[in-house]
């Protein structure tokens, strides 16, 4: 049952550019796709003790009482009560994600890779990095193990990177725009992208880039963080890929994990199309790719 799905009871944040309504559109196209619904699990939200494996006591607490400080004021969302549970929730689906990959080799939370959330700071769109959780939790479960962050949203993975800056049992790579939101942490791997770059140059440094992970590091578990951003016709970045470059990387993520026998856990990160349709299809375009790779072997 590999596909984690919670129902969000609202659509929107608002007038925002996150398309909160994207995951249910998701859900219904996997459905239309005939994948069963034996296939979907619900997640429960992250309990206190999990979200402290990251997350600071001062922190939690300020989420807990939605108080607006310095630390949780550049969220760019708003700080209720529900929206705080969503991040919760997101945060289990992202640990039950892990589960799911380790008993079937993959596993895909449609929604996580809140990847901005610092230890003690909210940032672009997220409160509590579901990613930090779930690979902090897998490495104090299984001491000796290793994780591979794979970040290939449009914008880098700051919050994570900062986090497991001196972490050797957690490696974490983006591929991100240069020049743009955020200002950039050092992950232990980063490779910086100019605008425009299109499909086949995106792929070329894709390979590069793992040839270079496999030199150095042999992963236990990968976690993935899909982002349907680096799209040419997204409104929040200037990357040049389409919508079927975007799914030959996520066949190269596949095959990386499917080569060093690594689970695959996925989350899906950001997607602000022009058209909320094409963000949709990006990302069911990955569940879809995970889904047959796994069952065709
Ligand atoms: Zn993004």
């Amino acid at each position: 049952m590999p596909f984690i799905y919670f129902e969000i009871p609202g659509t929107e944040f608002g007038t925002h550019v996150f398309p909160l309504i994207k995951y249910r559109l998701i859900r219904k196209a996997l459905r239309d796709q005939n994948i069963p619904d034996s296939e979907f699990i619900t997640p429960s939200p992250a309990s206190d003790d999990d979200l402290r494996l990251v997350h600071s006591p001062a922190y939690l607490k300020d989420l807990a009482e939605c108080n607006l400080t310095a630390r949780t004021m550049y969220s760019e969302l708003p700080l209720t009560p529900e929206v705080v549970q969503l991040f919760r929730i997101s945060a289990g689906g992202t640990l039950l994600t892990v589960d799911q990959a380790l008993q079937h080799k993959w596993a895909v939370n449609i929604g996580g890779g809140f990847h901005h959330a610092f230890e003690a700071k909210a940032e672009g769109f997220c409160y509590i990095n579901d990613l930090a959780v779930a690979a902090r939790k897998f490495v104090d479960r299984h001491p000796r193990k290793r994780v591979l962050i794979v970040d290939l949203d449009l914008h880098q993975g700051n919050g994570t990177a900062k986090i497991f800056e001196r972490d050797r049992s957690i490696f974490t790579f983006s591929m991100h725009q240069r020049d743009l939101y955020p200002p950039k942490e050092k992950s232990h791997l980063d490779i910086a992208l100019e605008k425009d770059v299109d499909d086949s140059t995106y792929l070329r440094l894709l390979d590069d880039a793992f040839e270079q992970i496999e030199q150095q590091f042999s992963p236990d578990l990968i976690l993935y963080q899909a982002g349907a951003d680096p799209y040419h016709d997204d409104q929040l970045g200037s990357l040049g890929l389409t919508i079927e470059g975007l799914r030959m990387r996520d066949l190269r993520v596949i095959a990386f994990a499917q080569r060093h026998k690594a689970p695959l856990a996925v989350t899906l990160g950001g997607g602000y199309a022009h058209d909320t349709g094409d963000t949709v299809q990006i990302h069911v375009n990955t569940c879809l790719a995970v889904y047959n790779s796994f069952q065709s072997r």
